[in-house]
């Protein structure tokens, strides 16, 4: 018998405007501004491009996780302890703050822009102060999911019978799907998670309402009983991005790159980093040699 399934419908739909972070990098802000402060367990998800001499010089992060998903070009990255890499198309990196990391991530080129998406999920507050952790992932440890006109790389989570092979540790999804025209994708969200997607290449169309969603658009899926997403595409074909996960119904107080659960952690924050405490022993003074790819073309890394 076939049970009849419960289609999830589109919430809101908005394309988000191209704005400037770090140094000269232009990012669209997925989520994490004014038309939808963050999606719980999700802080922010900014889809960037950025060549030299601009980037992300050196800078901390506390109580949260970052997920660096290149999509062109390559990024560096190098940390307050000297852990170090770079990104190329396809490459992953999930990295756990934690109490504390202090790094930078700088393009490769001075002529072509290195594009890709970072997300921030929230650490819950019994792991806001677990020892940083490095999940790097290259590009062939992606699995592919195949169906009839839709490939999925699957980061996190399960989709079309493959799973990803992150340690998460909020319950996530994260699939990166391209369809060909005419084409249908159908994914199971567990009805207790937020979801959202991110349309960026051609149009598709989402939900049980079938919303059009075009290029460079967020796509925020309403939250209720219903447990199956839809997505077709018509005449053209689409890349986008789906991310889904468990909310953690905790408080959130946050100062840019400090995301903590209580007023006197983000004070005592702030003291930590200053004075090189509690997990940014290794902060005072230190600077990156990466930075110095901005400085100087004959810099190599
Ligand atoms: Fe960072």
């Amino acid at each position: 018998m076939n049970q009849q399934k419960s289609l999830k419908i589109v919430q809101k739909v908005f394309s988000p405007k191209e704005i400037s972070e770090g140094v000269d990098a232009k990012v669209r802000r997925i989520i994490g501004n004014n038309e939808v402060v963050r999606i719980d367990p999700f802080l922010m998800l900014d889809h960037f491009s950025v060549k030299l001499p601009g980037g992300f010089p050196d800078h901390p992060h506390r109580g949260f996780e970052t997920v660096t998903y290149m999509l062109e070009g390559q990024i560096h990255h190098q940390d307050f302890k000297d852990n170090k890499g770079s990104l190329g198309p396809g490459d992953l990196q999930w990295m756990t703050a934690g109490k504390g990391i202090v790094h930078a991530e700088m393009p490769g080129s001075y002529e072509e822009e290195s594009v890709g998406f970072q997300l921030w999920i929230n650490l819950a507050s019994k792991d806001k102060f677990c020892n940083p952790e490095y999940q790097e992932i290259p590009r062939e440890k992606v699995p592919i999911a195949k169906n009839e006109n839709v490939t999925v790389k699957v980061i996190a989570g399960e989709s079309l019978g493959m799973k990803g092979p992150i340690f998460a540790r909020t319950p996530a999804l994260y699939l990166d799907v391209e369809m060909g025209p005419n084409a249908t994708f159908e994914q199971n969200i567990p009805k207790e998670w937020n979801a959202f997607g991110y349309v960026y290449k051609g149009e598709a169309f989402f939900g049980g309402k079938q919303t059009k969603v075009g290029k460079n658009t967020t796509v925020i899926l309403k939250k209720d009983d219903n447990d199956t997403l839809i997505v077709e595409t018509k005449g053209e074909s689409a890349k986008f991005i789906l991310i889904a996960g468990l909310p953690m119904n905790e408080s959130v107080v946050s100062y840019g790159p400090f995301v903590l659960s209580t007023e006197k952690q983000l004070t005592q924050t702030f003291e930590d980093y200053q004075f090189g405490k509690n997990g940014f022993e290794n902060a005072p003074g230190w600077q990156s040699e990466i930075r110095k790819l901005a400085k100087s073309k004959s810099f190599v890394f």
